[in-house]
């Protein structure tokens, strides 16, 4: 029961889901990018969706906010697609399943790796005494697996498969195999640290194993679509991935050396990688403090 608490993250992520509460849904607009003539990423608010379109009817990676939805849904028309017949999500939280219940009042099945449903159908400790409610039964995944899962439609072959204790413990990564895109969640934030959600299981080598698993498989014209930011790449997967592998070694260096948390914060670890990845929500203090709760934590028993 020893598990150090991490308060500061705690009230960033609360801060930036009542952010999202607080949004006025009517002033974001879904903005398509054209990844190939069948794929396509949309972004709002929350994370980016993928779209795969074709005659078997359209899938949706991920559906963002429930007051989206009807934009969503508008947005797929305009590209030539039908409401959805499957929504594939990448994880439980909210700006990724807020739209579940809509696009399955639509017709969709919903996707996802077990841990989700099970995350979303029950009560969530967020920590520090705040919770997450569980999710109507009509925005639950209907079906789940524990693994890989392979859907054959419009002609392409995707491979949807877990990755173990990433961003979260229900992470899984789409991979569009004959279009050569590939969807990472948010495993992978495109330019920023990344969240590594410890209240869902999340650790920093599970996000280097994701990492890793992608660029296994990725080429060099490989498309991937990262939970949040702009479309990328190989190239850029991997400078992250190498950001993340240094950061975490510089951590355990001092925690091997016993310096206390409070020397680690001041000898500025992240120093050399705070300009380029900083964002909003998570700088270089809170990156160090993530990795070091995750790499000290005593889990229960
Ligand atoms: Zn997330």
């Amino acid at each position: 029961m020893q598990k150090r608490l991490f308060f500061p993250l705690v009230f960033l992520f609360i801060i930036q889901w009542s952010l999202q509460a607080q949004r006025n849904w009517e002033e974001i607009a879904i903005e398509p990018t054209k990844i190939t003539d069948q794929v396509f990423m949309l972004t709002g608010s929350g994370g980016n969706i993928g779209v795969l379109l074709g005659e078997d009817g359209t899938y949706i990676i991920d559906d963002q906010y429930a007051p989206l939805s009807d934009k969503i849904l508008e947005a797929i028309k305009s590209l030539g697609g039908d409401a959805p017949t499957f929504v594939l999500n990448t994880h439980w939280h909210g700006d990724h399943t807020g739209g579940n219940e809509n696009m399955a009042a639509s017709g969709a099945t919903i996707v996802a790796h077990k841990n989700v449903r099970e995350r979303m159908s029950t009560k969530q400790d967020r920590g520090n005494g705040r919770t997450v409610d569980p999710s109507p039964e009509s925005a639950l995944p209907v079906i789940t697996f524990e693994e890989d899962l392979t859907l054959y439609a419009n002609g392409e072959q995707l491979l949807f498969f877990h990755v173990h204790e990433a961003h979260t413990d229900g992470d899984a990564i789409v991979y569009f195999t004959k279009n050569n895109v590939i969807h990472m969640g948010d495993t992978y934030f495109n330019g920023r640290y990344p969240y590594i959600d410890l209240y869902s299981g999340g650790t920093v080598n599970g996000i280097i194993e994701a990492a890793n698993r992608v660029l296994f498989l990725a080429n060099k014209d490989t498309k991937i679509i990262p939970g949040h930011g702009a479309l990328s790449n190989k190239k850029e997967l991997t400078a992250y991935r190498d950001m993340i592998m240094e950061v975490r070694d510089r951590v355990q260096q001092a925690i091997d050396a016993e310096m206390t948390f409070e020397e680690i914060q001041s000898a500025n670890l992240t120093k050399n990688y705070d300009d380029e990845w900083t964002s909003g929500f998570i700088d270089g203090k809170r990156i160090v403090d993530i990795i070091y709760t995750d790499l000290t934590r005593v889990e229960k028993e």
